[in-house]
């Protein structure tokens, strides 16, 4: 059996992402005809015992359309108003498609809070999981009416990503535009090639995935070999593909090679872990010193007297992260003081640490178990 045979027929749920310049026609508005040819096949995967996810761009893009812009506005308070129009017209082009194919489906609309918060990150699963039981297909996308530079997500391409980890999917689809990864740009090198398999997060990709996106969509090569990456975090394998190609997602269950399959080839990290690396954006981090680092490395605690810095404002139990003496991020996790208290304790051994403090407390700053080594 192929490996990629091997990999969707073991697969039991798959997040695919399709990208705003295939679900508006590049930017034409919404293609009801493509977006039916997907459902259909959504209705194949679901033949075949697997779960899907739908997650998709094309709000803003729809919005631009039917808001009249000429192109693509700038302003925040625009776009937003682009997303809350165009949510619309997505919403509606793929209730259809469903209902046509006697298919239920259901809207999230994300932003990155809703991940980086613990409670709502749960409920978030326990709705997805909910669908998933109930035979409906969930479609998400960021709410894009109300992020702000604390709470987005920024692209569609890591939304997928971390949906994958939310749900523990087996196979994250990249719908695009674009054949699959190459070797060089296309564009303008005719020796490029597509590379039709690699190991998800291996470094020579990122190097290779440098340039940006159309300018339709967000995300370039760079944010999908980036949202690979991730989805390894919980196991998932990612294929990046033209959504063009026809019955793409069929051939593909089917065993078919298309596009670039990246495989996860680490072992998944558990799910509270998974959920600290998820963080996009957080509140504070600290630097810390060689010894500290080789110690975390070996799965030791993150005492005070290894951090050198400890920089923003967070609170006791939140989520940050530690980098090493060169800019480095080695690791991240729920501190154990607030960011006061941890400045005070910075580089401090036990005995002025219980002085500090006044009291016998916990000594680390980070306890090992809470904590993911990157
Ligand atoms: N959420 C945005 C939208 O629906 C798209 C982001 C992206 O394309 O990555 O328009």
């Amino acid at each position: 059996m192929s490996e990629n045979k091997d990999i969707w027929s073991k697969a039991k749920r798959i997040v695919v992402k399709i990208g705003s310049s295939l679900v508006t026609d590049e930017g034409r508005g919404v293609d009801s005809e493509a977006i039916n040819r997907w459902v259909t096949q959504f209705r194949y995967l679901q033949k075949l015992d697997k779960e899907v996810i739908l997650v998709s761009s094309g709000a803003i893009a729809e919005g631009v359309v039917r808001l009249g812009f000429v192109k693509r506005p700038t302003e925040i308070h625009e776009l937003q108003a682009c997303a809350a129009v165009g949510q619309m017209g997505l919403a509606h082009a793929y209730e259809k498609a469903f209902a046509s194919h006697g298919l239920t489906c259901g809207q999230l609309l994300l932003t990155h809070a809703d991940f980086a918060n613990r409670e709502r990150y749960l409920n978030a699963r326990h709705t997805l999981l909910s669908l998933l039981k109930l035979k409906a297909v969930p479609i998400i996308n960021e709410n894009d009416t109300v992020i702000t530079d604390e709470i987005k997500v920024g692209d569609n391409d890591t939304l997928g990503a971390l949906t994958t980890n939310l749900v523990d999917a087996d196979i994250l689809v990249i719908l695009t535009d674009q054949e699959g990864m190459f070797t060089a740009d296309p564009r303008n090198d005719p020796n490029a090639e597509l590379i039709s398999r690699a190991a998800a997060g291996s470094a020579d990709l990122e190097a290779m995935a440098g340039g940006a996106g159309s300018s339709i969509g967000k995300g370039g090569m760079l944010t999908k070999i980036l949202a690979a990456k991730r989805a390894t975090k919980s196991g998932a394998s990612t294929v990046i593909v033209s959504g063009r190609i026809p019955d793409v997602l069929i051939r593909l269950a089917d065993g078919e090679s298309l596009g670039t399959l990246l495989v996860a080839e680490s072992e998944p990290i558990s799910a509270r872990k998974q959920w600290m690396s998820d963080h996009l954006q957080l509140k504070g981090y600290c630097v810390i010193d060689e010894g500290a680092k080789e110690a975390i490395k070996k799965g030791k605690s993150l005492l005070p007297v290894g951090v050198k810095a400890i920089h923003g404002e967070f609170l006791r139990g939140e989520v940050i992260s530690c980098f090493d003496g060169e800019g480095k991020e080695v690791a991240r996790g729920l501190s154990n003081y607030t960011s006061e208290m941890a400045r005070r304790l910075t580089g401090k051994h036990r005995e002025e640490i219980k002085e500090i403090i006044g009291y016998e407390e916990r000594q680390e700053l980070i306890h090992h178990d809470n904590m993911v080594v990157l």
